[in-house]
C-alpha cells in the first residue's frame, strides 16, 4: 500500500517537471493524495516493452487505450500514473507516462483480485479509453521507460526492507517459542537441530540487512545503485521465505494455525520474489551490469 504511493510519486518526482510535481507531490506527501502505479499489463509483466496500452496525440490530448493489470491502490487512488506506448515501433524507448486524475471519463477500475497475502493492499485491473491533457505527461515523449527504471531502483529498497521486517517479526517469534516449547522434557532452544535454524534465519536477515544498507549508501551518495538495489531486492526476498517457513515449521502444527501469525508472514512474504521484478529479473539485472562494467 505504501510501496504503490512510492512507485506513483517517484514518477512524477524523477521523470515530471515542476508544474506536475507542484499539482501532485505535496498532497501526496502530506497523506492527502493516494497514487497507483500502471505499467504491467495481463500481456507485459517482466518485460515492459511488450505493453499493448497505447498513447495517441489529439490536439491538447493523449487518447489512452489499453488494460493494466494487477495495479496496486488503483481502486482507492486519486490518481495513476499510467506508462503507454506513444511511439508502439520504438520497443521500450517509445514508451511515455501519464497522471490519469481518478474522475477521468473512461477510466474503468475492476473489483480488488482476490490474492493469497498482503491483504491490507489491494489490487486491481484497469481499463484505460480515456482523454488525458498533454500537461499531464510526464516528461518528454519516450521517457517513460528510464523513469519507471529508476523508480523501481528505488522501490526494490522498499522491499528488501518489506522483506527484513516480516524476517524479523518471524525470527523473533521463533525464539520466543523456541524458549517456552519443551519436547521431551527439554526445551526447543536447547536442540541443536533448532539451534542451527535459528542460526541459519539470523544469518540471512543480517546478510539481507547488509546488502540493502549498502544499496541505500550508495543511492544517498548520489551513486548508481541498480546493481546494488537489486541484489539487496533478490537476497532479502529470497531470505525472508526462508526465514518466514522456518519459523513455522520451529512452531509445530500451532504455526500452521491462523491463532498465530506464521502463516500471515508466509503468504505476505511470497509475492516479494515477484512484483517490483521477480527473482530472475533481479539475476538478470545484476549479470548485466555486472558484464557492462
Ligand atoms: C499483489 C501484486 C501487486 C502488484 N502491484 C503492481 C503495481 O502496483 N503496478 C504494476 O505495474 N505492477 C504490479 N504488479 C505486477 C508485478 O510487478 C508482475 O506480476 C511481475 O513483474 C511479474 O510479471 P508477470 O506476472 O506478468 O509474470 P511474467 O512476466 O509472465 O513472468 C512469469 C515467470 O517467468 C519468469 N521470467 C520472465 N522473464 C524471464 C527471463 N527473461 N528469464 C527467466 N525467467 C523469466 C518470471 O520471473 C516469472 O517467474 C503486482 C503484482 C501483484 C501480484
Amino acid at each position: 500500500m505504501v510501496g504503490a504511493q512510492y512507485l506513483a510519486t517517484d514518477s512524477i518526482l524523477l521523470g515530471g517537471d515542476d508544474a506536475l510535481r507542484e499539482r501532485y507531490l505535496p498532497d501526496a506527501a502530506a497523506g492527502l493524495k493516494l497514487g497507483a502505479f500502471a505499467l504491467t499489463e495481463p500481456r507485459a509483466g517482466s518485460n515492459p516493452a511488450d505493453m499493448a496500452t497505447q498513447a495517441v496525440l489529439e490536439g491538447d490530448y493523449y487518447r489512452l487505450t489499453g488494460t493494466k493489470h494487477f495495479i496496486s491502490n488503483a481502486g482507492e487512488a486519486d490518481f495513476i500514473v499510467v506508462y503507454a506506448k506513444t511511439d508502439p515501433k520504438a520497443g521500450h524507448r517509445g514508451i511515455s507516462a501519464f497522471v490519469v486524475d481518478k474522475d477521468t471519463p473512461g477510466l474503468t477500475i475492476s473489483s480488488p483480485e482476490k490474492l493469497m497475502g498482503i491483504r491490507g493492499g489491494h489490487a486491481f485491473e484497469v481499463a484505460l479509453d480515456c482523454k488525458v491533457p498533454v500537461a499531464n505527461r510526464i516528461g518528454a515523449e519516450g521517457t517513460g521507460f528510464i523513469t519507471a527504471m529508476k523508480v523501481l531502483d528505488n522501490s526494490r529498497l522498499d522491499v528488501a526492507a518489506t522483506s527484513i521486517g516480516i524476517s524479523e517479526a518471524a525470527l523473533e517469534a521463533a525464539v520466543f517459542w523456541s524458549q517456552q516449547r519443551k519436547v521431551g522434557g527439554e526445551l526447543l532452544s536447547q536442540k541443536q537441530g533448532i539451534q542451527w535454524m535459528l542460526a541459519d534465519m539470523k544469518l540471512r536477515l543480517e546478510a539481507s540487512w547488509a546488502l540493502t544498507l549498502q544499496a541505500c549508501a550508495k543511492r544517498a551518495a548520489g551513486q548508481r545503485f541498480s546493481q546494488e538495489s537489486a541484489m539487496a531486492k533478490l537476497y532479502a526476498s529470497e531470505a525472508v521465505g526462508f526465514i518466514t517457513d522456518t519459523a513455522l515449521q520451529i512452531h509445530g502444527g500451532y504455526g500452521f494455525t491462523r491463532e498465530m501469525p506464521l502463516e500471515r508472514y508466509v503468504r505476505d512474504a511470497r509475492i516479494l520474489r515477484i512484483y517490483e521484478g521477480s527473482s530472475e529479473i533481479q539475476r538478470t539485472i545484476i549479470a548485466r551490469t555486472l558484464l557492462a562494467e
